[in-house]
């Protein structure tokens, strides 16, 4: 299975990547979307001309930082905008026929879509972006482009779970003043972090209450890059994409 999809809602696309179906080698095979992790540029291409098929429109990505700030794809016709450049851990618009990738390999994807608005928003979230507020910071970019929280609909995909994400007592502690719902005891009873369950907290104190969880670990399922259990590995991506509107078809 190439990708999982979520149901956001209709005129909505929203899929996350696995390793499967592309060219990269090694610690990277097969579908690697990351430029910055040590895989051939060429492969990485490659690899995004891959999913900009599957997704049928072209991809932007952002050079993410593990911040809180939102890139905003504009709605104007013409180019697609290259966001590469920009540092930013969200990606909003409510421009159709973009996708909206955010690449992970442990840190939540996190794709969001008021369908009914036409607004769709896609977060990178692990733990310094959930302290940082990555989430509702994306929220109310889509509420500047007209998006309703409480008409949003999202998804929290896979990622480390609270079982496998062991972190030091005072990492757990500074998570937790800000976020203590991602506060939970590892699978060995250490201090650990429920990155998912931090982001439901979250959507829901911004008024996104139709969550959807995959519940999938990418330490415990080898679908998935993870960073902790590989270290040199790729990056999948979760993808937002609002579809065109039927266009009036011309006569012959
Ligand atoms: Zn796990």
């Amino acid at each position: 299975m190439p990708n999982l999809h979520a149901d956001l809602g209709p005129g909505v696309t929203a899929l996350v990547t696995t390793r499967a179906g592309g060219v990269s080698t090694g610690p990277y095979a097969t579908l690697d979307l990351a430029r910055h992790v040590g895989d051939q540029a060429a492969y990485v291409a490659t690899n995004r001309t891959i999913l900009q098929g599957r997704v049928g429109a072209p991809v932007v990505y952002v050079n993410q930082v593990h911040g809180a700030r939102v890139a905003v794809v504009p709605d104007e016709t013409g180019e697609v905008p290259a966001l590469d450049g920009q540092d930013a851990d969200a990606i909003v618009t409510d421009r159709s026929g973009v996708g909206l990738a955010v690449m992970v390999a442990d840190c939540l994807p996190v794709l969001l879509a008021d369908a009914g608005a036409r607004v769709v928003g896609a977060a990178h979230a692990g733990r310094r972006g959930l302290t940082a507020g990555v989430l509702p910071a994306t929220v109310a970019a889509m509420r500047t482009l007209g998006a309703r929280p409480g008409s949003i609909r999202a998804y929290v995909g896979p990622a480390i779970c609270g079982r496998c994400y062991e972190v030091g007592h005072q990492v757990q502690s500074e998570v937790g003043a800000v976020v203590p719902e991602a506060v939970c005891p590892t699978a060995r009873g250490t201090a650990g972090l429920d990155l998912a369950a931090g982001a439901v907290a979250q959507l829901a104190a911004s008024g996104v209450t139709s969550v959807e969880v995959a519940g999938l670990c990418t330490v415990e399922d080898a679908r998935f890059y993870s960073y902790r259990r590989d270290g040199v590995t790729g990056r999948f991506a979760g993808v937002v994409l609002l579809e065109p509107r039927d266009t009036p078809r011309l006569p012959d």
